[in-house]
């Protein structure tokens, strides 16, 4: 009997994984991770990022194992990687859950078309949305660029529930000599060489399903009945921290919101469903716009005078006391702080610190999306690039431009007591802590004219 190839991806779980239940009813099942940095337009994964997959992958190894199915970990092209290892195994089908980033699906394209051609079954499945980007279509047959109607369409649609765990002892090529070797996880070289920076990652943090699942129960039975009041806290445990798990697959979507559904609703639930919602929405975005990432979704900013670190000794100084938490601005410097140290940022903090890089500052988006891109372990294709364009001004249904944030306005509002600001600026309010780099209502100023004569010229 020809076993079958579950490709693991963005889905690093063995519980509500339609991949893996499609193999092992076929009988023997083998698993495929493949570290791909080299298919065109792929990004490569940041610094964060990598550590968090390297825990992922161990975890995700164990869980198979349990299973009796083995874990081969392979480094490459994804469509020159999987061909050899069907052929190595003689496998008779792959099976992978699908993606949704332009040039991810190429390459899921590429090997679907090679397996066919060679006599392999190959089959995809959705399990990493509640909707897929194409099911939520407006009247016209189009996508969405507001949210309130995509979430609309979308919360008419009916979601199935999460699936469980495949029968255990089915994956009975585990044993057999033409499993073909693996590459061993250390020599990937995900965790940081020395000097070791992940230290506070690793207390933030633990990667895995069973830390998901632990987060989530503990999330469900407590601060969600909270949540609507206490989101836009970063003082306080308000919100689930659930976003690392979600981006790698840990848990399904489908298991969160089964988890809301048993919590039996209330304002809290309701909040934090719309907030699930926001992340279909992303995923939507970049699945119209794969180079949402790179491309003002509203041209017309194509003509702001936005600066990058590199037009300028004072611009790099800027850019880097904002990544370092060295501007002077409390709730900015407590929040690039907290980012630093743990890989994560509270989405309030993350707002106020985003709208100061790209209005105070006046440096583009995109320095700042790299930066999250590589130090956020939940950073993620959609998430990141479509809330940057959000707070930018010039993504879908975003923030208006001249909304600007005024960050010690939202410290007073959303930290009241200065405990986020204390943990992460002890040294705020003593000589030691820096003055501010930019007068915050000179650079407001100056934003909103750049805005104006953007829209004059047009
Ligand atoms: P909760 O408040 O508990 O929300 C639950 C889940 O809903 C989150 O885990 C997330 O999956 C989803 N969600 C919440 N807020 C948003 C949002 N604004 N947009 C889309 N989905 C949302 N989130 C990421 O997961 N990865 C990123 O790379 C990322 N980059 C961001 C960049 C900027 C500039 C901003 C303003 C926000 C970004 N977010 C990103 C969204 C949000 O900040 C995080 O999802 C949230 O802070 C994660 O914490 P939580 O799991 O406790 O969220």
């Amino acid at each position: 009997m020809k076993p079958s190839l579950v490709w693991f991806r963005d889905d690093l779980r063995v519980q509500d994984h339609p991949a893996l239940l499609a193999a092992v009813a076929d009988g023997a099942a083998v698993g495929l991770f493949v570290l791909d940095e080299a298919s065109p337009g792929v990004r490569p994964l940041g610094a964060a990022s990598r550590w968090w997959l390297h825990h992922g992958l161990e975890d995700l190894g164990r869980s198979l194992a349990e299973l009796g199915i083995p874990l081969l970990l392979r480094r490459g092209p994804a469509a020159t990687v999987l061909p050899e290892v069907l052929d190595a195994l003689g496998a008779g089908a792959v099976y992978w859950n699908r993606r949704y980033g332009g040039p991810e699906r190429e390459v899921d394209a590429a090997v679907e078309r090679r397996a066919t051609a060679d006599g392999i079954h190959a089959e995809t499945f959705a399990a990493s949305l509640l909707h897929e980007p194409w099911t939520v279509r407006t009247g016209q047959g189009g996508p969405y660029r507001v949210f309130t109607p995509f979430w609309k369409a979308a919360s008419a649609r009916p979601v199935r529930s999460a699936w469980g765990l495949p029968d255990a002892g089915r994956g009975a090529v585990l044993s057999l000599p033409e499993c073909p070797d693996g590459e061993g996880l250390e020599a990937w070289g995900l965790l940081p060489p020395r000097p070791d920076w992940a230290g506070g990652l690793g207390e933030a943090w633990e990667p895995g399903v069973a830390a998901g699942e632990q987060l989530l129960e503990d999330f469900a039975s407590g601060p969600l009945h909270h949540y609507d009041e206490d989101r836009d806290r970063p003082d306080l445990d308000g919100t689930s921290r659930l976003s690392p798990y979600l981006r790698w697959g840990h848990l399904s979507p489908f298991q969160v919101r089964d988890r809301l559904l048993a919590a039996g609703g209330g304002a809290g639930a309701s909040v934090f469903a719309t907030q699930v919602g926001w992340r279909e929405f992303c995923w939507h975005q970049l699945h119209e716009h794969p180079h949402l990432a790179t491309t003002n979704l509203r041209r017309e900013f194509d003509a702001f005078p936005w600066s990058w670190p590199q037009d300028g000794a004072e611009e790099a100084a800027l850019t880097e006391a904002w990544r370092r938490g060295r501007t002077g601005i409390e709730l900015v410097d407590a929040g690039q702080r907290e980012l630093w140290a743990t890989g994560w940022m509270h989405n309030r903090v993350r707002m106020v610190s985003a709208s100061f890089l790209v209005k105070n500052l006046g440096i583009h988006w995109r320095v700042g999306e790299e930066w999250f891109w590589d130090t956020l372990v939940d950073a993620d294709a959609a998430l990141n690039a479509a809330n940057w364009q959000w707070v930018a001004g010039c993504g879908a249904d975003a923030a208006p431009f001249f909304r600007i944030f005024n960050p010690n306005t939202q410290a007073k509002k959303f930290d009241p007591e200065r405990r986020y600001i204390s943990r992460w600026v002890p040294e705020a309010g003593t000589p030691a802590y820096p003055e501010p780099v930019v007068d915050l209502g000179a650079s407001r100023r100056r934003a909103l004219e750049d805005l104006a004569s953007l829209r004059a010229e047009q």
